[in-house]
């Protein structure tokens, strides 16, 4: 049977008093390509004001110069330094791979992450478009999913119509033979590691528009770098990322990840 996730079950850790950045993670974040600049600034920047203690960029050095602008808080840093990129994936509490990357080089980019860290992935987008037939590369890694219906019907080959008839099922057997935390994410968001299956409560279609996932994979990301364990965070991260929506869209026609950005620190506290 799935469970509910409502706002009683929500509860964010608090802050040690001592607390330092070092506490609270460090979340790499890789994405981007030409015309999918906004992708990856959206999941730094969500990661950023969700409480991670350090977030860097990594990105393409052809689309530095257009993403940079949009970082304050977010530290940034270009593949072709692959000594600074080697560290940071050495140093990562939790690596987010794939949005805005688009295909041509992110299962070679993938490959080498996977091989040059120990951290939790989040895969959202790209880096789930690729991973068809691919799925074993993850083997050993603690990862999330995050695949809308698009994405989970290009990994697993089944088509939507096929997936949406026997949504909780079909994501249960697919977490658990392959031992990954799987989010369907969509109108009432399934969460699952294979064994228990979440039902998401919150959200509505005032979020549907581009970058709203995007933003979730932050949340996640970050929650995973200050401490959370991957379903705990793909769950929490869920249920606050609609929860915001729902809140700013009783006043507001639609939602997008700029507003989902500037409150979720105000909203956050709510669940502290
Ligand atoms: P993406 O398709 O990757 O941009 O992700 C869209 C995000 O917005 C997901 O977190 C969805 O759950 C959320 N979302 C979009 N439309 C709705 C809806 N009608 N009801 C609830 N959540 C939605
Ligand atoms: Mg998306």
């Amino acid at each position: 049977m799935e469970k509910k996730l409502e706002k009683k079950d929500i509860v964010l850790k608090k802050r040690d008093l001592q607390g330092y950045k070092g506490d609270y993670g460090h979340v790499i974040v890789i994405g981007g390509s030409r015309g999918f600049t906004g992708a990856p600034v959206i999941t730094a920047n969500s990661a950023v004001r969700s409480g991670a203690g350090l977030v860097t960029l990594c990105i393409e050095d052809n689309i530095e110069n257009m993403v940079i602008p949009n970082l304050l808080e977010a530290m940034s840093c270009v593949f072709s330094n692959k000594t600074k990129i080697n560290k940071l994936l050495k140093n990562a509490a939790v690596i987010a791979f794939g949005p805005g990357m688009g295909q041509e080089k992110t299962l070679d980019i993938l490959k080498y992450i996977l091989d040059n860290s120990t951290c939790p992935l989040v895969i959202d987008a790209d880096g789930i478009n690729i991973l068809h037939k691919n799925m074993e590369l993850l083997r050993g890694k603690k990862v999330v999913l995050t695949p809308h219906l698009g994405e989970f019907s290009r990994l697993t080959g089944l088509d939507i119509e096929e997936i949406k008839k026997d949504r909780l099922n079909i994501v249960k057997e697919f977490a658990h033979i392959h031992n990954v935390v799987l989010l369907l994410k969509g109108h009432r968001t399934l969460i699952t590691d294979g064994k228990e299956v979440y039902i998401n409560t919150s959200g509505n279609p005032a979020m549907a528009n581009g970058g709203m996932g995007d933003s979730l994979t932050g949340i996640i990301a970050s929650l995973i770098a200050q401490g959370y364990d991957v379903l705990e965070a793909a769950c929490t991260g869920t249920y606050i990322h609609g929860y915001i929506g729902d809140e700013l869209s009783k006043e507001r026609f639609c939602v997008t990840a700029r507003d989902i950005i500037e409150y979720l620190p105000i909203y956050m506290k709510k669940f502290q």
